[in-house]
């Protein structure tokens, strides 16, 4: 299987050298030449297929060339040891809990294979790595947790001191090991550019830095998994009955994978598309003009604030047009055809309470503030379209309540329960280092601690 820059400037690559590179060299994104295909055998197997076992069937064409079946297995049934519950709530419609794994967020997923798979990589090519994170919440504690003792990679956080929960700071604080975080006394954009600044500085090339945010196609390709995982298990897919998916978003790295799904064969009616009150995508779909939002609006559904989506570049091209790492768009996509597909829907905070009390009382399920946005979507394009009210639904839930505890006791009047991931979380000892926003201080401290 080869890879493509979205930029179209770039030489095509195998899995390896998307993984390893994040970004394309012509600061593209990297995607597949061609969707492998679903076919009616493999969504009809799906159905009693254990998680991991199906994360091998579908990544194997994806990785052809780099890994064999047997490691894509090694490294799937590792990643994958915790379950994925699809819990019913009313009628056809369902939650899919991605809440699970050690950090209890569905970033887990895909931020477990790529660990696992780079940490391959390196060994067998007996390189080293230091990946650098600039997290808002929970890609820092997904990549930390992933990266965890993998020998021949160094991990470095940079997070917000002010912008995130205890929680969130804490299963990335807790570690030890080769993972390291400092609180940046700055915003989330401060870290960012203070990262994105590293990878472009060539007196840090003998670092080699990489990245593990969702610009990376390894990000991406585990999360088409659990799409098909649910679909199969609730609706008969393989004989063409269509479901429709709920997708909480932000940079539109979760709904990349099941659009992956589906442009693969998985028949889905809708993908809702919801996202809080950056409503830069919904308005796109609307208007067709495409307008960022600087800086980002902040809601309580902290890990979608986001006003320029990293993946849309990905989306437009897979809808036959063109976009820039800025957001110029080159080539119009088929705006028809992306209507068809999508729903799209801005969801403001006050919504985003409601929908947590609603589905607490009618129907005694905890949603924490990103699920509710999905949720909330999802009963507005039912509202819309009735005729596809007797499809199976299935809405995302990416975070466990128990990680935005104030909200959920505030609004339902319970502590969430805590998952065994998170308990005792809040009694170990944390380690983290203090930086100002200051490029060349964080370079020093590049320079002093890894070469
Ligand atoms: C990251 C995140 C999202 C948004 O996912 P994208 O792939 O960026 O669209 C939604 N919910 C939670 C809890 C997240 O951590």
């Amino acid at each position: 299987m080869r890879y493509h820059s979205t930029n179209g400037r770039a030489l095509e690559v195998d899995l390896a050298g998307a993984l390893l590179a994040g970004q394309a060299p012509d600061r593209g994104l990297y995607l597949p030449t061609e969707i492998p295909r679903l076919d009616a055998g493999l969504l009809a197997r799906a159905r009693d297929l254990p998680y991991p076992d199906l994360a091998i069937e579908m990544l194997a064409p994806y990785a052809a060339g780099v890994f064999t079946r047997d490691e894509l297995g090694e490294i799937c049934h590792d990643a994958y040891d915790f379950a994925v519950p699809l819990e019913h709530v009313t009628g056809r419609a369902h939650v899919m809990r991605l809440d699970q794994g050690p950090t209890a967020s569905f970033k887990d997923f895909a931020a477990r294979f790529m660990g696992r798979a780079l940490g391959k990589l390196v060994r067998d090519r007996g390189q080293r790595l230091l990946i650098l994170t600039a997290t808002s919440g929970d890609t820092g504690s997904a990549v930390a947790h992933a990266f965890l003792g993998v020998e021949g990679i160094e991990v470095l956080v940079l997070f917000p001191r002010e912008e995130i929960s205890d929680r969130q700071r804490r299963q990335m604080t807790t570690l030890g090991d080769n993972v390291a975080t400092m609180a940046v006394d700055g915003k989330f954009d401060d870290c960012q550019a203070m990262v994105k600044r590293a990878f472009a500085d060539p007196d840090l090339t003998d670092l080699h830095l990489s990245s593990a945010n969702s610009i990376n196609i390894g990000r991406l390709l585990p999360q088409s998994v659990y799409y098909v995982y649910a679909a199969a298990r609730l609706a008969d897919v393989a004989g063409g009955e269509q479901v429709v998916f709920a997708v909480p978003s932000g940079n539109f790295g979760d709904l990349m994978g099941g659009v992956l799904a589906m442009h693969g064969g998985l028949p889905v009616a809708r993908f809702v598309v919801a996202t809080n009150a950056n409503d830069e995508v919904p308005r796109y779909l609307e208007t067709g003009e495409y307008a960022k939002i600087e800086p980002s609006r902040v809601c309580i559904s902290n890990a979608m604030n986001v006003g320029h989506p990293s993946n849309l570049a990905r989306l437009v091209a897979l809808y036959g047009g063109q976009m820039d790492e800025t957001g110029q768009i080159a080539d119009a996509p088929d705006l028809d055809a992306m209507r068809r597909d999508f729903h799209a829907t801005s969801v403001d905070d006050d919504e985003t309470r409601a929908t947590i009390g609603r589905v607490h009382r009618d129907h005694g399920v905890v949603l924490e503030p990103h699920g509710a946005v999905g949720w909330c979507g999802l009963e507005r394009f039912l509202a819309a379209e009735p005729d596809h009210a007797d499809l199976v639904a299935i809405s995302l839930e990416t975070a466990h309540p128990a990680k935005f505890p104030e909200a959920v006791r505030e609004i339902t009047g319970h502590d969430p329960d805590l998952p065994p991931s998170l308990e005792g979380l809040d009694q170990r000892d944390e380690l983290y280092g203090a930086l100002e926003v200051d490029y060349a201080a964080f370079k020093d401290h590049l320079q002093g601690e890894y070469r």
